[in-house]
């Protein structure tokens, strides 16, 4: 059984439009499928409180998403927090929904300051927020709050994130304290929204911020290989005490929203080296836009960080419920060895940069 998961309902009521690819429905299956593994029972967390928001946003922002979500003037007034945008549109009551994700992480948080190894809020994981900025369907920067919140105890946070997309809010908001390493593997900012994230981004002062950027059509092999060739070198150079694994699964073959094509099993590596470090761990969702994979991995990820046996096949029921027999991909067609002049390039910039 997974002890310290955090989830409630009220985290999956929120609805930002038909057509927004962000569904809800993934964090209910991913909960309903660990269930059915016998694997969790959530703790159900209170909401967020301000001061946990004001630990890495503004007081100016904070007030301007509460009255965005409540206010019937001109929506336009708040673009320049990035609130009413295609990514992220405005919705009654935004702010009062915002904490129900922003408390998951923070209750996980908490259990790792009172002692628990590794915690969970698959709900979490909205790492583009800025300090007084939405973007990239990110309101609140939950990772970068449990990050300030184990500062408390820890003297050396690393935050590992391995969403198709670079981790941009969390790096920005510890860009300049060398006790936070900021690890980002990603689809090059030169085809895919943020932009950013380049491997000669390492923060200031003493090199702190990790950026692995792949170029479109990386096959998995390449991404794990990267991952593998960076990240361990890294972290153990850099010594952490704690850390917060953002686990977005939208570099999957399949997600509609990128360009990397890494499988169920490769991805799921890239969770067992993080496991491996063996420190106290806060563990929050992220991206993850088809939605025949992000139960599935998700639950294969938890399970895999708990030591619960699993699988290969998926239960009967949700063979059918996601049209897939497993929880890995092994049977299926994917392209191999795609990107790896581009990875290797970048893998070396790294090992200069970082002396690894
Ligand atoms: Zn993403």
């Amino acid at each position: 059984m997974i002890p310290n998961f955090f989830f409630r309902k009220e985290m999956a009521e929120y609805d930002l439009g038909s057509d927004h690819p962000l569904r809800p429905e993934r964090l209910l299956q991913t909960v309903e499928l660990l269930r059915d593994e016998n694997a969790v029972e959530p703790i159900i967390p209170e909401p967020a409180s301000r001061k946990h928001l004001q630990l890495v946003h503004s007081d100016e922002y904070i007030n301007a998403v509460i009255e965005a979500g409540s206010s019937r003037g001109d929506p336009h007034r708040f673009l320049k927090y990035g609130l009413g945008t295609g990514d992220v549109p405005i919705m009654p009551g935004m702010h009062e929904f915002c904490l129900w994700y922003v408390g998951g992480s923070a209750a996980a948080a908490q259990a790792v300051l009172d002692g628990e190894r590794l915690a969970f809020n698959i709900s979490g994981g909205l790492h583009h927020a800025q300090r007084s900025l939405a973007s990239g369907f990110c309101v609140y920067n939950d990772p970068a709050i449990v990050i300030a919140m184990l500062l408390q105890k820890f003297e050396r946070v690393a935050y590992v994130d391995i969403d198709l997309h670079h981790g941009d809010g969390v790096q920005a908001l510890f860009y300049h304290n060398p006790n936070v390493m900021t690890i980002s593997i990603h689809e090059s900012g030169e085809t895919l929204y943020p932009g950013t994230g380049f491997t000669d981004d390492v923060g200031t002062g003493q090199p702190h911020c990790v950026n692995i950027p792949l170029e479109a059509g990386t096959t998995g092999d390449v991404w794990l290989d990267a991952f593998r060739h960076v990240v361990p070198s890294v972290l153990k150079r850099f010594d952490p005490k704690a850390i917060v694994l953002q686990m977005g699964c939208d570099p999957h073959f399949t997600d509609p929203l990128g360009h990397l094509n890494v499988t169920a099993q490769e991805w799921l590596e890239a969770v067992r080296l993080i496991k491996s470090v063996d420190v106290p761990m806060v563990v929050c969702g992220g991206g993850g836009y088809d939605l025949r994979n992000v139960a599935r991995m998700w639950a294969a990820a938890c399970m895999t960080l708990e030591d619960i046996e699993f699988g290969p096949e998926l239960p009967a029921k949700w063979q059918r419920e996601l049209r897939m027999p497993s929880y890995f991909d092994a049977s299926l067609p994917v392209p191999r060895e795609r990107g790896r002049a581009y990875a290797e390039r970048r893998i070396q910039e790294l090992q200069e940069r970082f002396e690894i």
